[in-house]
């Protein structure tokens, strides 16, 4: 990588792998859930991050680059981390609490990904593409909102007793 464009691709791919990744993984979190609002959050999160991947498709495509042949290996540390904790968790309100709390590591590692990937967007003056990084970004702002919520609500305290 020898500047700022070929960076951006980069980061592209990583978060094309990542969301791709987590469509994967999703599902496997949204049948681990109990909380019917939970689950319910992990499944519009779902479709959203599919919306999320079309749309990294359609910026690779006006860039004129492969989405593929980057694997985020971060993501894939996440969601393994994900998945040790389903098998350990042997409460349900415990399993709901740790699922948001791995599913926020996510959001946040997204956000900041997203983030970047806005700011690169706009010093490289692709404005259009600054625009769809930047509904992503608020997308997985509100996905980590909704989880702030249902934690603070009441699912850690259910996780107490
Ligand atoms: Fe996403
Ligand atoms: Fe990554
Ligand atoms: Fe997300
Ligand atoms: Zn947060």
């Amino acid at each position: 990588m020898k500047n700022l464009n070929e960076l951006f691709e980069h980061q592209l791919k990583d978060l094309y792998s990542a969301e791709k990744q987590l469509i994967e993984a999703l599902p496997k979190m949204k049948s681990n859930a109990n909380d019917s609002k939970l689950k319910e959050a992990f499944g519009s999160h779902l479709e959203e991050t599919k919306g999320q991947k079309k749309r990294l498709e359609e910026i690779c495509k006006e860039l004129d680059i492969d989405p593929n042949g980057e694997k985020c290996k971060a993501m894939e540390g996440l969601i393994k981390e994900a998945e040790g904790f389903i098998d350990e968790a042997e409460d349900d309100d415990v399993m709901d609490a740790g699922l948001i709390a791995e599913a926020q590591r996510v959001e946040h590692y997204e956000i900041s990904g997203y983030g970047t990937a806005v700011r690169y967007a706009k010093e490289l003056g692709h404005d259009d593409i600054a625009e769809k990084l930047q509904e992503t970004l608020d997308e997985e702002y509100d996905a980590d909102q909704v989880l702030d919520d249902l934690a603070e609500g009441r699912l850690n305290k259910e996780a107490k007793s």
